[in-house]
């Protein structure tokens, strides 16, 4: 038999992988010295940002300037959902302060609360180069906190803002209009899905949607 050339045995175990039909490849890059989240066992959300500082899981480390980690109140009844940190909130370490987020400070006002009241996160905690979308490893190596900051809120409703942070808290490719204005269920919390208000700056003739949906959210927290 000839001798195999260097490279050969992992060709042929990436064409194996790819003939089952795979299409994405993780590679496991994460220092071996960085700590695994053991989801329940963070007691607070500033020992969670301690625990994300200088996080290495995924590439997005490489490009960010700052982790938005989120914020608000740490007990709040009602908390967003966005996408990822865009280019404003990369350099201020801030969730939603670009003009998006000055939308999504009127549409809370909307409905008699204020920034201070309600919690900020995001789906992932670095900004994508460019905006693109997340990626699926990058969303798999972020969810873990997300998580935990949902656990630790605890939080009576959630609104998740456009499709994506909508398909990956309620783990589904419904698309976000037939998603929006109707409660849904994930990690043990009311869901309200809605448009993210980037899109209402392009599409402002749907921020009437997003009213009908947040009048559910209001009416819902005002039941007690
Ligand atoms: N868009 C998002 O989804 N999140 C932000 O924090 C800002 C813009």
């Amino acid at each position: 038999m000839a001798p195999q050339k260097p490279g050969e045995g992992v060709r042929d175990e990436l064409a194996f992988f790819r003939d089952l039909g795979f299409r994405d490849l993780f590679l496991d890059a994460t220092p071996s010295d960085t700590p695994a989240l053991v989801p329940g066992s963070i007691r607070d959300l500033a020992t969670l940002q301690r625990f994300l500082e200088g996080c290495p899981r995924c590439k997005l480390s490489k490009s960010r300037t700052n982790i938005v980690f989120g914020q608000g109140n740490p007990k709040a009844e009602l908390m967003f959902v966005g996408e990822a940190p865009g280019h404003e909130e990369d350099v201020q370490g801030l969730a939603f302060v670009g003009r998006a987020g000055q939308l999504l400070t009127k549409i809370i006002e909307a409905i008699g609360k204020k920034r201070e009241d309600v919690y900020i996160a995001n789906i992932l905690k670095c900004r994508p180069p460019n905006n693109r979308n997340p990626e699926t490893d990058e969303v798999a190596q972020c969810t873990p906190f997300l998580e935990e900051q949902i656990r630790l809120i605890s939080p009576r409703v959630i609104v998740t803002l456009g499709t994506f942070a909508a398909q990956a808290i309620l783990g589904t490719d419904e698309p976000i209009g037939r998603l929006r204005g109707h409660f849904r269920s994930a990690h043990g919390v009311r869901v309200m899905p809605t448009y993210h208000p980037a899109f209402l700056l392009r599409s402002p003739e749907r921020k009437k949607d997003v009213w009908e949906d947040m009048k559910l959210v209001r009416d819902f927290l005002a039941e007690g």
